[in-house]
């Protein structure tokens, strides 16, 4: 292992009604709040009243700012600082999944930094300071309720970006409802379901791999999503399974199974590329990458593969060897992706390879990456090419 610190400084609230603790959260001295949230899905469901309620009963001035878009533009985090900065806005509440998170933190910082925002996306500068945010979380998927990290496009130069300054674009507080996530329709409860499985599958191929304990909780997270999946894709109102996947989606990347080892992220860094050419969801451009990052990478450790299959999807090693049981590890996470209904080739998206240069291009901006394998510009054109 490396030596690490670990810190996370969101305190997690979860539960049912757990949205009466949203007035005792916000810091004692907030006097405006600017309510951020997207296309709507908040008012059609109720949570907007609630939230609202809730505001109103701690006496705050409330500010909004809705429209933030599935990939989040960089126009709106834009917009957002503005408002911060004419408004003087104290505190800002993201009510939404992952893409209003996202777009949040990155306001939080550009409304206490005097250049543009994309100079904090892109890693020119650094900020130095961020004002408070805490979420309400309506969507299982990215994790960005308990983490510091942001992803950003720019559709003038068709970049997306991963960016993050723990601790001020870490959440000061997340509240968590499994009933406010019901009302998600079938395929973002697919994606998410995608979202949280890769991020799972990226911290465990990682070198070294001497990892016992994180190892088998990274198994145990990925055994309790697939067991459940299928039966909350049955059952979508089911409650109990909603609260399961919401769980899981924030352990699987709130920094609890990276401790000391750096995931790979290689599958996320071409997927960024991807949707910053073809505005496609984050989660079904992964459903589609990830598979073919593994096979392409099998040959770096078979072994690791293996246990992956026999752990996670239970293949028998029995008489086999390792290549054979890695394999067979692939090919079970792509049928069981496909039998809940993920995509499986760029094409069921209509994207075929005219844009593929413009995708390496943009992929490689930051130079060759992964952990598990560094990958580079002929490793990303094979990976889309299997992925056409
Ligand atoms: P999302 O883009 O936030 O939301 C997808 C759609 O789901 C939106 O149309 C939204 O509608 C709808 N929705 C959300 N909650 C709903 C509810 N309760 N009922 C009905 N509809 C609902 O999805 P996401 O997967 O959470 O976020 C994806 C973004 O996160 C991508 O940009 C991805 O790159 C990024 N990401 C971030 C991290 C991180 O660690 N920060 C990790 C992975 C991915 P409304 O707009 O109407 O609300
Ligand atoms: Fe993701």
């Amino acid at each position: 292992m490396d030596a690490f610190t670990f810190h996370n400084p969101t305190k997690l609230i979860f539960g049912k009604d757990q949205i009466s603790q949203l007035p005792s959260q916000l810091p004692a001295a907030t006097k405006k709040v600017l309510v951020i949230y997207g296309g709507g899905s908040i008012k059609k469901n109720g949570v907007y009243d609630q939230v609202m309620s809730q505001l109103n009963e701690a006496g705050v001035e409330v500010q909004e700012l809705s429209g933030v878009e599935p990939n989040p533009k960089l126009t709106t985090v834009e917009k957002g600082v503005q408002i911060c900065k004419e408004e003087n806005i104290d505190f800002l509440l993201a009510v939404g999944g992952g893409s209003v998170i996202d777009c949040t933190k990155t306001i939080a910082a550009g409304a206490k930094y005097d250049g543009a925002p994309w100079d904090l996306v892109t890693r020119k500068a650094k900020p130095e300071s961020a004002l408070p945010f805490g979420t309400v979380l309506t969507l299982a998927a990215t994790g960005s309720e308990m983490n510091a990290g942001a992803v950003i496009t720019n559709w003038e130069t068709n970049e997306k970006y991963g960016w993050g300054a723990a601790p001020l674009t870490n959440p000061t507080f997340s509240i968590l409802d499994p009933a406010y996530t019901v009302s998600v329709p079938e395929d973002q409860t697919i994606y998410g379901i995608v979202d949280m499985m890769t991020h799972l599958f990226e911290q465990y191929f990682h070198n070294p791999t001497q990892s016992p304990v994180q190892d088998e909780m990274v198994e145990g997270v990925l055994r309790a999503v697939i067991e459940t999946a299928p039966k909350l894709l049955e059952n979508l109102e089911s409650l109990e399974h909603r609260e399961t996947i919401l769980y899981a989606g924030t352990v699987a990347l709130n920094g609890m199974l990276q401790m000391g080892y750096r995931g790979d992220w290689a599958s996320h860094n071409i997927e960024h590329a991807v949707s910053a050419v073809y505005d496609i969801p984050h989660a079904g451009g992964l459903a589609i990458l990830f598979p073919n990052w593994m096979k392409h990478n099998m040959e770096v450790n078979e072994q690791r593969f293996a246990r992956m299959a026999t752990k996670v999807f239970g293949v028998n090693p029995e008489g086999k060897g390792d290549k054979e049981v890695a394999e067979e590890g692939i090919k079970a996470l792509r049928s069981f992706w496909s039998s809940i209904g993920a995509p499986e080739t760029l094409a069921d998206y209509d994207i075929g390879d005219d844009k593929f240069d413009v995708i390496v291009d943009r992929a490689m901006k930051r130079g060759p990456f992964g952990n598990f394998n560094q990958l580079h510009e002929e490793d990303v054109q094979k990976i889309l090419e299997m992925s056409k």
